[in-house]
């Protein structure tokens, strides 16, 4: 295998509860290549989003390593970690969640300034250019809430492509639309993994006609072997 762009090496998570401690994450070890689109299956309640948000260091494992191009992000402070996020990994959520307030454009504009990597005077255009890409550029104006749940997605992929971010990591990112939407969206995931981007994608699907180079099936907590 190529080098790998993420390693996970004997992660796990614990979450304390008053009496008593629940893992989620025993034990997982992972390499994933640069370019690959991974999806992670598995019942509700076997851990996709908790090792979805060790991956993108929204949370942080109990035990283990996690390496990004050769960057241990637990040696990041909070707040680096946050801006290192903000340039490397895209995230996409169920529920979209872009900010009601604003409109879709502004939303991108929001993640370019947050991280700060892309200058200025190259951001509108860069704004346009994604949302033409996903597919919504006569959008770019509206409120969120003036687009279909699946326009509101492809915002937010767009959004997650602002800051031009080697990862890309969705959780359930088609899991609250119709199977046609559906399948628009996950072309549009194919896509990113064809041009280079890393995907990573939680899903309950198991349509196999989706072309993911890899699977991986949680139980428990456990990678299935
Ligand atoms: P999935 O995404 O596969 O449905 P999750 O990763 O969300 O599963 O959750 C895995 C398990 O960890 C579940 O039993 C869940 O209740 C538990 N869990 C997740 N987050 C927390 C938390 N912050 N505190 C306590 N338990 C949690
Ligand atoms: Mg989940």
């Amino acid at each position: 295998m190529n080098q790998p762009i993420l390693t996970l090496q004997g992660v796990s998570k614990e979450f304390q509860s008053k009496d008593r401690t629940f893992t989620a994450l025993k034990n997982v070890t992972l390499s994933v290549e640069k370019g690959q689109y991974l999806a992670i299956t598995g019942k509700s309640g076997s851990g996709k989003s908790t090792l979805l948000n060790m991956i993108s260091g929204i949370d942080y494992p109990t035990n283990g390593s996690i390496l990004v191009n050769g960057l241990d992000i637990r040696q990041l402070s909070e707040s680096k970690l946050a801006k290192w996020r903000g340039q490397n990994i895209g995230i996409v959520f169920q529920f979209f969640q872009l900010i009601p307030t604003l409109t879709i454009r502004e939303n991108i504009l929001l993640a370019m300034e947050f991280v700060d990597v892309i200058a200025d005077a190259d951001r509108e255009n860069r704004v346009n250019e994604l949302l033409s890409r996903v597919g919504i550029a006569e959008q770019a104006n509206k409120m969120p809430s003036a687009l279909s749940g699946g326009e509101q997605q492809r915002a937010a992929i767009a959004r997650a492509l602002a800051n031009n971010p080697e990862i890309i990591v969705a959780d359930e990112p088609t899991g609250n639309l119709d199977s046609k939407t559906a399948d628009s969206v996950n072309d549009i995931f194919s896509a990113l993994a064809l041009s280079g981007k890393t995907v990573i994608v939680v899903t309950h699907e198991k349509n196999t006609a989706l072309k993911y180079h890899r699977i991986v099936n949680l139980k428990d907590g456990e990678i299935e072997l």
